[in-house]
């Protein structure tokens, strides 16, 4: 079988993406994840059989038509996790770079490098949410540790392959000076790390959550306020050289 006739279970495109990687991208948000975030604002993308299904192919097709756009960007792969339907993704890279798109992947690292090494090894960029160092907190956070994420991390690092980091700001949770200042000193080290992105929690996928008659645990935690946000972006930054 081509790479382009291997298909993939798809959430959902976005056409016009500003904040997902370098540039312009063409967002594909894939089907599936086993993660269950607190704080995830697309719930409907955790079931593994739901989404559409899709060949490499047809999407590639999709990317095409908005090429004139991502001149200066290029696509990301996101999720979802993207590393779960990992020959699928390595396939939808491969029919990429074959039409000269660049290549990043969005990811929560959540998956053994046995399964994701293909994958890391051939995107152009790898965006990596970091949810805690402090595995208890993860487990807390997202049902599962960190092991697999900051695995990923090292392999990134070995490998040479750029990572932006991604973060997200939690109140009550990970929006503390000690856990900020514990995650810049530990990211200060790698120099597969180009770049500290903080999310600060948004409440706007809260509606998904209530629709698929989730209980929301931070349903009292209000978003960070703009000082607690610099606060953390402030001890971010002096650690970056
Ligand atoms: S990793 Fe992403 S898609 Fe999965 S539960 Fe967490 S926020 Fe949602």
């Amino acid at each position: 079988m081509s790479f382009a006739e291997v298909k993939g279970r798809i959430h959902s495109f976005e056409s016009f993406g500003t904040l997902d990687g370098p540039g312009i991208r063409f967002v594909v948000f894939l089907q599936g994840c086993f993660l269950r975030c607190k704080y995830c604002h697309n719930p409907d993308s955790w079931a593994i059989n739901g989404g559409t299904e899709m060949s490499v192919g047809e999407i590639v097709a999709k990317i095409e038509s908005c090429r004139n756009f991502l001149r200066n960007g290029g696509v990301t792969l996101s999720g979802g996790e993207p590393l779960l339907q990992s020959e699928f993704t390595h396939a939808l890279i491969e029919e990429c770079h074959k039409a000269n798109f660049h290549v990043a992947i969005d990811t929560a690292g959540s998956v053994p490098l046995e399964k994701s090494k293909k994958v890391l090894d051939s995107a152009d960029l790898i965006l990596l949410d970091i949810k805690s160092l402090d595995n208890e907190l993860c487990k807390n956070l997202t049902a599962f540790g960190n092991e697999n994420e900051l695995a990923t991390l090292d392999y990134c690092e070995s490998i040479n392959r750029d990572v932006w980091i991604r973060h997200v700001l939690v109140p009550e949770f990970t929006l503390q000076k000690e856990r900020l200042e514990e995650l810049a000193e530990f990211l200060s080290h790698y120099s597969c790390v180009k770049r500290i992105d903080l999310l600060p929690l948004h409440k706007m996928g809260e509606y998904k959550w209530r629709e698929l008659g989730l209980h929301d645990e931070l349903a009292n935690i209000n978003e960070p306020t703009a000082a607690e946000i610099e606060m953390a972006e402030k001890i971010i930054r002096s650690y970056r050289k």
